[in-house]
């Protein structure tokens, strides 16, 4: 047993990565989830469960001091090296288990079609310019696999090639012409994760392509929304009203690809996810938002409201205990405004304001 003065050590996997740390006997819950919160990146609070796997039988969830009692209290005694525990985040839609590595990332699917307009006309459009997105040996992506298999889908768009994927890792990416078997094209790309900083680095680069696979004119498989996600998310924020029928106009005008409506749409989503954040996510934090504002903020007021058979928000009421101390110095007049929320989920959102002695307005 790798105990240190009383010390257990865990081996906690989440989202396919490991992370180890000790903790020392009777230590509490919260401490752990502390621990957890800080290996690893989009775990908020309350977010995620813990289970612990007892040697032979079912992984056992960890939800409060006593199991962390009953745990230490076994493992202390069982000869095993290390605690394996799994981390699973509640909000995510994803429920395979948080221990399986899946060799493919399951949101990867290059096999989306685009049309490339065939260039006749002479325009030179702007992914011209994603044909150096590819370029060199130690070449690196600050943004990890994601920014690689990004630059890579634009690449190949630009070049007019498509890749097929050998390895297709989180951690690792191995690419070759789709001619290598047919026209003997040695085009190969080799790139790895840098565990210090996260970035995806260039090991093995052929950047030269043999072959005919010149696809201008037909379809290929050679990107997804997330490219065109990626491609868009610097208009949407100066746009934001952007309709998915705009996304396909300005990917044909100004890119020459041309982008079935879906996938647009899709790429729209993502994009302003990206910029915004997520909606569905942040509906489904309120309940937590709720809690925590009661207890950072004294004599806040809040009320959720919910369909019982579905669960579904029908209105939230928030006080701030600050603003209802300082409603009770205004002049004895409210103003009640409201506005429609034209995001996803439509609704109305309804603000009270009251002027204060100073003629200040107060929200
Ligand atoms: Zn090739």
């Amino acid at each position: 047993m790798l105990q240190m003065a009383g010390n257990l050590v865990f081996r906690c996997s989440y989202d396919g990565d490991i992370a180890m740390f000790c903790l020392p006997n009777g230590s509490s819950f919260d401490g752990m989830c502390d621990v957890v919160r800080s290996k690893f990146t989009n775990l908020a609070n309350g977010s995620f469960e813990i289970k612990y796997v007892l040697p032979g039988a079912d992984p056992c969830v960890l939800c409060n001091d006593d199991d962390m009692s009953f745990m230490f209290a076994f493992f202390s005694v069982s000869g095993c090296e290390y605690v394996e525990l799994i981390v699973r985040n509640t909000c995510s839609p994803v429920t395979e288990s948080a221990i399986i590595i899946p060799d493919v990332d399951p949101e990867f699917n290059p096999f989306i079609d685009v049309d490339i307009v065939d260039n006749s006309s002479g325009k030179v459009f702007l992914c011209e310019a994603w044909k150096g997105c590819i370029t060199h040996v130690q070449q690196r992506f600050p943004g990890g696999v994601s920014d690689f298999r990004n630059q890579l889908g634009k690449f190949c768009i630009a070049m007019g090639v498509e890749v097929e994927f050998k390895k297709n890792h989180r951690n690792r990416v191995t690419a070759v012409c789709s001619r290598s078997v047919d026209e003997g094209c040695k085009w190969f790309v080799h790139a790895v994760l840098r565990r210090s900083d996260g970035s995806f680095v260039i090991k093995k680069l052929v950047n030269e392509h043999t072959c005919t696979g010149r696809f201008m004119g037909r379809k290929t498989k050679m990107t997804r929304s997330k490219v065109v996600a990626s491609v868009i998310a610097d208009k949407m924020e100066s746009e934001p009203n952007m309709a998915a029928k705009d996304v396909v106009k300005s990917m044909k005008r100004d890119y020459g690809i041309t982008v079935p409506y879906w996938n647009a749409w899709n790429a729209k989503e993502m994009a302003w996810r990206e910029i915004h954040g997520d909606d569905d996510k942040s509906y489904r934090d309120l309940v937590r938002y709720v809690d925590m504002l009661q207890q950072t903020n004294p004599g806040t007021r809040c009320f959720l409201e919910v369909e019982p058979q579905t669960y579904r928000l029908c209105r939230i009421f928030v006080a701030i205990g600050g603003c209802i101390n300082g409603f009770m110095r205004c002049r004895p007049i409210i103003f009640v405004d409201a506005t429609f929320l034209k995001s996803k989920f439509k609704g109305t959102l309804m603000a009270a304001t009251a002027i204060n002695g100073d003629g200040g307005i107060v929200v």
